[in-house]
């Protein structure tokens, strides 16, 4: 840890979702948190400590990477134990991580019973998107924030961590200050392809739920 990183005030970020969806490809992106990783040889994870300016001070978050343990099924607990915040994450271009997000939260909570958690659709730079902004409702349901991002680009890379931020301090006003040194992009996230999956969100959180029509 540098000595910027030492008093900081830092939290567990448990990140999951199912292999593939791009865990590892977004927590690599901040290049001081890559650098400055640590593994954790029992669990064989990694711990990335990703240093945040906003304009309450730095906070830093330990974000814990499983090691591809993930395909094999659960996580132990160990994983979990302690966590003060969460991701989860899937891949808008298949459908089956969408439709785990279930099963990890609930592992999630059973742990980590009252924690702010943010639900991650990675891939947005794809055009073989399956999964649309109408069909995210999970995170209706329980209360999650929702963001669409994409590792490869870098598109909202923040976003996520904001938020979490915010709830974590306590204070609804939070902003970066700076953005943390990322890694260049992959890909470019095309300028309209980027305007129409942004309106679509926007058109969809706009939208009641199926149920809650019925419930009228
Ligand atoms: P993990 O198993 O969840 O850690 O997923 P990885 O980070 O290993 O990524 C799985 C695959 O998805 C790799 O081939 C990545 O290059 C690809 N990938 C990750 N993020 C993105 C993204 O934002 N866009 C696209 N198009 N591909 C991505
Ligand atoms: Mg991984």
């Amino acid at each position: 840890m540098t000595q910027e990183g030492q008093d900081l005030p830092t939290f567990k970020c448990v990140l999951v979702g199912d292999g593939g969806c791009g865990k590892t490809t977004f927590v690599k992106r901040h290049m001081t948190g890559e650098f400055e990783k640590r593994y954790v040889s029992t669990l064989g994870v990694e711990v990335h400590p990703l240093i945040f300016h906003t304009n309450r001070g730095a906070i830093r978050f330990n974000v814990w990477d499983t090691a591809g343990q993930e395909k094999f099924g659960c996580l132990r607990d160990g994983y979990y134990i302690q966590g003060q915040c969460a991701l989860i994450m899937f891949d808008v271009t298949s459908r089956v991580t969408y439709k785990n997000v279930p099963t990890w939260h609930r592992d999630l909570v059973r742990i980590c019973e009252n924690i702010p958690i943010v639900l991650c659709g990675n891939k947005v730079d794809s055009k073989n998107r399956k999964l649309m902004a109408q069909s995210i409702v999970f995170h209706r349901k329980k209360n999650l924030q929702y963001y669409d991002i994409s590792a490869k680009s870098n598109y909202n890379f923040e976003k996520p961590f904001l938020w979490l931020a915010s709830k974590l301090v306590g204070d609804p006003n939070l902003e970066f200050v700076a953005m943390p040194a990322l890694l260049p992009p992959e890909v470019k996230m095309d300028k309209d392809w980027q305007a129409q999956i942004e309106r679509d969100l926007k058109e969809a959180q706009a939208t009641a739920l199926p149920d809650e029509k019925e419930d009228i």
